[in-house]
C-alpha cells in the first residue's frame, strides 16, 4: 500500500488508540506497551510525549522491572475530557457527565411521565447536560459527546430505538439523529448490556478472559460477548439474546414468539410466583444456613440457567462467563453450582476452563456505563 498522507495519518491514529487504551485499563510503562503492541519502543516514547503535551496523559510513578530497573508508569489524565450520558429506562431518564475514568461528576433522574412526546425528553436532557456543565464551569467543546443507553432492540449504527417490550415512548425514535442535530455533538446509542459488557472490560481486567460472555438478569435477559476487547455485534446488532435462547423445546410461550426461554425461568419476580419465597436474599441466606427447600430452588435456577449458558459457550468457545445484576447476593453458592453444571455439560469444558463468575460491579459504575460506547469511541480516536 502506498504511504500517502492519509494511510500515514490513520496508522498515527491507530498506534496512539493502542497505546491510550492500554494505559486507560492500567497504568503501564512504555517498554510494556512496546512488548504488548509490537510497536518500536522509540515510536511508542514519540507517542506518549504528544500525549503528555496534550494533556492526555501523565506518568504516575514508577514500578520496579523484573531486572530491577525502575519504569515509569503512564496513566490517563482522567479530567482531559468529560463525557455526557442518557439512560433511558421503562419509568425514567437518568442524565450524567462523567470524567474518562467513568467517574461520575453530576447526575439527575426524571420521570418519563411529566413529558407528552419523546422529543420533550430529549430537549430536556440535552439542556440539563448544558446545565451541568455550567455548574462545573465546563465549556461544550471539553464534552467528547453523548453517550445514549435504551433497553433492546435497537439500531446503534443510526441510533433508532425499535420496540422493545414496555417502552412504547420511545418507539421508533431516531434518538442518535435528533440529539446530533440539537446538539452538533457526537451520539453513541447501545443496549443497556452491550454498555454494561464495556464497562465492566475497562474497569475489570483481572479475569484475563479472551472471549467472555457478560449476561445481565434483570426482568429480562440481556447479554454480549466480548472478543479481544470488541464486542461480537453479530448481522444487525442484534446478538445476545441470551434471555431468548429456548431450555425446553415445548416449554412457556413468549412474547417473543419463541416457547422455553430463559427469561420466562430464572427471573427473580418469576421465581417467586413459582415458588412463594418472601425475597431472594433470603431464600439464599437459607440456603447458605442447609435449608433442603432453599437449596433445591437455587439448584433449579443452576439448571435451567446453566443449559443456555453450555449452549453458547459451545457455540462462541468462549473461556469465561461473567453475570452481573439479580440473583447476585451472595453468589459463591449459585456460582459453583452453575460451574459444575457447566463442566458438566459443555464439551468445550473437556479441552479447557471455562470460569463462571459474578461481576463485583457498584451501582454508579453500572449507572455511568452509559458513557461507556461514547469514552471506548473517544480512545479509539474515532471522534
Ligand atoms: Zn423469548
Amino acid at each position: 500500500m502506498k504511504n500517502s498522507p492519509h494511510n500515514v495519518r490513520t496508522i498515527k491514529n491507530d498506534n496512539r488508540a493502542l497505546i491510550l487504551n492500554y494505559i486507560r485499563r492500567r497504568p503501564t510503562s512504555r517498554a510494556d506497551i512496546s512488548k504488548k503492541s509490537n510497536m518500536s519502543k522509540s515510536a511508542v516514547t514519540m507517542i506518549t510525549n504528544d500525549l503528555i503535551k496534550e494533556g492526555q496523559i501523565i506518568e504516575v510513578g514508577a514500578t520496579s522491572s523484573t531486572r530491577g530497573r525502575k519504569q515509569i508508569l503512564l496513566d490517563i489524565i482522567p479530567d482531559h475530557r468529560v463525557a455526557a450520558g442518557i439512560a433511558l429506562h421503562r419509568k425514567y431518564i437518568y442524565i450524567c457527565i462523567t470524567d474518562l475514568k467513568s467517574n461520575i461528576l453530576a447526575y439527575s433522574n426524571h420521570k418519563i411521565s411529566q413529558w407528552g412526546n419523546p422529543y420533550e425528553a430529549l430537549d430536556f436532557a440535552y439542556e440539563e447536560i448544558l446545565r451541568f456543565l455550567d455548574q462545573l464551569k465546563l465549556p461544550v467543546e471539553k464534552c467528547i459527546g453523548i453517550g445514549v443507553s435504551a433497553p433492546g432492540p435497537l439500531d446503534y449504527v443510526t441510533g433508532k430505538i425499535l420496540n422493545p417490550p414496555d417502552f412504547e415512548f420511545f418507539h421508533h425514535v431516531t434518538v442518535g439523529d435528533y440529539l446530533r442535530q440539537r446538539s452538533g455533538l457526537p451520539v453513541t446509542v447501545d443496549n443497556n448490556s452491550v454498555l454494561l459488557t464495556m464497562q465492566q472490560y475497562m474497569i475489570d481486567d483481572s479475569h484475563n478472559f479472551k472471549n467472555y460472555m457478560f449476561v445481565v438478569v434483570s426482568d429480562g435477559i440481556g447479554s454480549a460477548i466480548m472478543t479481544n476487547g470488541n464486542i461480537y455485534r453479530g448481522f444487525g446488532g442484534f446478538a445476545g439474546e441470551l434471555g431468548h435462547t429456548s431450555v425446553h423445546a415445548n416449554g412457556i410461550p413468549c412474547s417473543c414468539g419463541n416457547k422455553g426461554c430463559l427469561e420466562k425461568y430464572i427471573n427473580i419476580k418469576t421465581l417467586q410466583e413459582k415458588f412463594g419465597f418472601s425475597s431472594y436474599e433470603k431464600l439464599v441466606d437459607d440456603a447458605y444456613m442447609g435449608d433442603r427447600e432453599s437449596t433445591q430452588i437455587l439448584e433449579y435456577v443452576a439448571d435451567e440457567f446453566s443449559c443456555a449458558i453450555a449452549n453458547t459457550i459451545n457455540m462462541f468457545d468462549l473461556d469465561g462467563v461473567i453475570i452481573h445484576g439479580q440473583l447476585s447476593y451472595r453468589s459463591d453458592k449459585l456460582a459453583q453450582m452453575l460451574q459444575e453444571r457447566i463442566n458438566q455439560r459443555s464439551v468445550i469444558t473437556r479441552t479447557h476452563e471455562v470460569c463462571v463468575y459474578f461481576s463485583k460491579m457498584r451501582p454508579d459504575e453500572a449507572s455511568s456505563s452509559v458513557c461507556a460506547a461514547i469514552i471506548n469511541r473517544y480512545f479509539e480516536q474515532k471522534l
